[in-house]
């Protein structure tokens, strides 16, 4: 069978450990018979439609929309799939693929929880063993998820190394299953990692663009003006975009974290800061990453967890080039004013990470004729992100 191109223009590939290759070479036979198989099609989506709820919905916001008096906004609901986010579309995936490949243990990395949470609810629904590896800070700042994951059957462990946060995680989950290769699948939670794990991410987040297409057309009769989503590793955004990459008028945005602003240094915009965003090779994939003078790891900062990582899924780098996407920033206070006028507009908490793209439909829209539109892929839903808000509002 054909192989999946392992790199998208000169970013991607796959730098990993001789060991795992094999493990790479196996998945990405599983992903390539698994999409050519029509029971597998018909499991996968007969489980994000009785399970996951979908096709989320499409929402028009009509008073947000006049709130901002320019473009019409619509908003396609990932808040509303099981587990409150898009994550679990990928997540379902590729514990499909594990069973496919005859495996019967999983294990993931997590920042906030977020990805964890969907692994253990795939995990528990599949019946596979899983092991959620968690930075020690993030476990204390993250009790709530920790304790899902815990009652969703999966095992926690904590990881005391280097800034004990997902970066770290990530390092102990590939050391784990580059130990127990031959019964373990690493289930990687955005558009990021060696080939062909951001081609496989994107491909089982790309429903979420195939029916916003579907429905736009559906409800207006036409495609949108412009597409924005926030961009963490890249998973949500890529989804979403998949589905326009051949409608060259339509206009493709893509967000990023600006913390406390980019001349703060505090933030994650690893386009927005070419200072220190720079081409690097990070957690097997060559793609921008924020970095210190000397090349190490820079720390980044956002009020949305979800954000809050070094490098960006490589097919953005390459959409960037060929100025298919163009990518912008929201700093924490844009995207908490944000969160709050959607709250107060249309009855929706979205979740902060989303408020990122948010932020960036309330610079736009104003801007745009009344017969304009924006599609907006509202990732998540805010209720994890409570705590968060309630110390900025006070
Ligand atoms: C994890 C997460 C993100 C960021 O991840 P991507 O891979 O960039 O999509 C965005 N929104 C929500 C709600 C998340 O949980």
């Amino acid at each position: 069978m054909p192989l999946l191109p392992p790199k998208f223009g000169p970013y991607g590939g796959q730098y990993v450990p001789e060991t795992l290759m094999p493990a790479l070479a196996e998945l990405e036979d599983a992903f390539i018979s698994a999409r050519a198989d029509l029971a597998f099609q018909r499991e996968f989506d007969r489980l994000l439609a009785d399970f996951v709820g979908r096709p989320t919905p499409l929402t028009y916001a009509r008073r947000l929309s006049e709130r901002l008096g320019g473009a019409q906004i619509y908003l396609k609901r990932e808040d509303l799939a099981h587990t409150g986010a898009h994550k679990i579309n990928n997540a379902l995936g590729q514990a499909l693929l594990v069973r496919r490949m005859g495996k019967r243990r999983i294990v993931a990395e997590t920042g906030a929880g977020q990805h964890g949470v969907a692994s253990a609810t795939a995990a528990a629904l599949l019946g596979l063993e899983c092991v959620v590896y968690m930075g020690a800070v993030d476990i204390a700042r993250q009790q709530p998820n920790v304790f899902r994951m815990k009652l969703l059957g999966a095992e926690v462990r904590s990881v005391s190394g280097g800034t004990q946060t997902l970066k770290d995680a990530i390092n102990e989950a590939i050391r784990d299953w580059v130990t127990n290769v031959r019964d373990t699948h690493y289930l990687l939670g955005s558009a990021l990692g060696p080939h062909p794990y951001p081609t496989i991410v994107r491909e089982f987040q790309s429903v979420i663009g195939r029916e916003a297409r579907e429905q736009i057309l559906r409800e207006l009769g036409r495609l949108p003006d412009t597409v924005i989503a926030c961009v963490g590793g890249g998973s949500n955004a890529i989804g979403i975009f998949s589905a326009f990459l051949s409608d060259p008028e339509v206009e493709l945005i893509g967000v990023e974290a600006g913390g406390e602003g980019l001349a703060s240094g505090k933030h994650a915009a690893r386009f927005g800061d070419p200072a220190r965003g720079r081409l690097g090779v990070i957690h097997g994939t060559r793609t921008f990453v924020l970095q210190t003078a000397d090349g190490q790891i820079a720390e980044t900062h956002s009020v949305s967890a979800g954000l809050d990582y070094a490098a960006i899924g490589p097919e953005h780098a390459y959409l960037r080039d060929q100025e298919r996407a163009f990518y912008t920033a929201a700093t924490d206070e844009e995207a908490l004013s944000a969160f709050q006028m959607l709250c107060q507009t249309e009855g929706i908490i979205p979740a902060l990470e989303s408020a990122h793209a948010l932020a960036e439909v309330i610079k736009r829209a104003p801007t745009m004729p009344k017969d304009s539109v924006i599609l907006v892929n509202l990732s998540g839903r805010g209720d994890k992100d409570l705590n968060t808000v309630m110390q900025h509002f006070h």
